[in-house]
This record gives structure tokens, C-alpha cells and sequence, in this order.
């Protein structure tokens, strides 16, 4: 499981609601649901229900694991929509690829590139569609992160395309101004590098008169 993302206030309501009577509980617990981030809504429905990929990655499901390190598993998907559908999970519990670290973003998708080519030169497939749903707002089935690729074959009647919308110049630039040069890279580094200035102050001067 991931760490907790609740606050210690959150899990301090939590642990009232859970005093009271039952009937009472369930109010409050869907009053008290209404206030989480998705994020937060889907750590607290697996701990209830228990991961599904995260018990693959603990090793208490077996599965059909096609690579394994000490990252990532690739597996088959139990409910292939093609011959041969694979994905791959991280081992550690992410809801979104925003969670994870760039190095962990570049290994899953290192690790997803190899099952396409594995599945290209083995069940010669057409093509592959390489699908990540991202967060519980995605459609996503199991609140874990997962890179999906799905070998496509002649008339596999599968259809990932969208319906495109015909949007103005307006609209266009509207995003565009919105969104150019706002993407945010971390600087982790330079915080921990910034030097603690410390105020010395000369009390000698202080006592003159
Ligand atoms: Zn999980």
C-alpha cells in the first residue's frame, strides 16, 4: 500500500466516526467521503477491499509474470481483450504517474516498450496500443497504476479512437495560453542545497548606550 495521503486531522474523524453506532457511522462516512481528493477517496476504498495489483506485487495472487524486477512486474492481463495483452505494474502502490518518480516513470515505460517488441516478434501482431488510465477519474478498474499494452491484430474489433471536436482558433490559443511553459520539472536539489543563513548579532554592540 502507499503511504497515507489523509491528514492526521482526517484520520483523527475517521477514528471518531468509527466510535460511533453504526447507523450513524455510515452518515457520517459518506459525509466525511464528500471531503477527500479523489486520491484520497481511492487510498481508503483499498484499504478496505485490499489492492488487487499490490497483493500481485506481494506475491499473494499468482499471476502470469512475463519480467520481474525489483520495481515493476509485467504480467498477462486475466481478462485479455486480445491475444496476448500484457501490462505492467509498479511494485509500489501509485494511483497516478504523478506519484511517481521520474526514474520510476522511465523504467515502467522502458519495461512496456520491451513486452511491445516481445509481442510483435512473438504473436506477430499488427501494432500494440500502450494504455496507462490514469487515476480514478480515468476509468481506471483498480486504483493502481498500470501500463497497459495491448497487441492489435487485423479485425480484433477494438476501436481506442476518440470523437474529435471541431474547436475554433480561439479555443486553441486559450489552452494555449493557459498551459505553455508551465510545466513543472522538481527542484528537490536546489531546496536542499539553499544554505540556513544565520543571524549573528553582536551584543556587545547592543549594551552601548
Ligand atoms: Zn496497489
Amino acid at each position: 500500500m502507499s503511504e497515507n495521503p489523509l491528514t492526521p486531522k482526517q484520520i483523527k474523524t475517521l477514528n471518531d466516526i468509527s466510535k460511533l453506532p453504526a447507523e450513524e457511522q455510515r452518515i457520517k462516512l459518506q459525509e466525511f467521503a464528500k471531503t477527500l481528493s479523489p486520491e484520497q477517496l481511492a487510498f481508503l476504498q483499498e484499504k478496505q477491499q485490499g489492492c488487487i495489483f499490490c497483493s500481485v506485487a506481494e506475491g499473494k495472487i499468482e499471476a502470469k509474470k512475463l519480467y520481474e524486477d525489483d520495481k515493476v512486474i509485467a504480467l498477462l492481463d486475466i481478462r485479455p481483450a486480445t491475444r496476448g495483452h500484457a501490462l505492467v505494474i509498479p511494485k509500489k502502490h501509485y494511483v497516478v504517474t504523478g506519484q511517481m518518480s521520474d526514474d520510476e516513470v522511465a523504467h515502467i515505460f522502458k519495461i512496456a516498450n520491451k513486452v511491445a517488441s516481445l509481442l510483435f516478434d512473438e504473436l506477430k501482431c499488427a501494432g500494440t496500443n500502450i494504455i496507462v488510465l490514469n487515476g480514478p477519474g480515468s476509468g481506471q478498474r483498480i486504483s493502481h497504476v498500470a501500463v497497459y499494452v495491448i497487441p492489435r491484430y487485423e479485425d480484433d474489433g477494438l476501436d481506442f479512437l476518440w470523437k474529435a471536436d471541431e474547436v475554433g482558433a480561439e479555443h486553441l490559443d486559450e489552452m494555449y495560453k493557459q498551459l505553455k511553459g508551465k510545466i513543472k520539472f522538481e527542484k528537490k536539489e536546489k531546496i536542499e542545497k539553499k544554505a540556513k543563513v544565520e543571524v549573528v548579532k553582536d551584543d556587545e554592540e547592543e549594551r552601548l548606550p
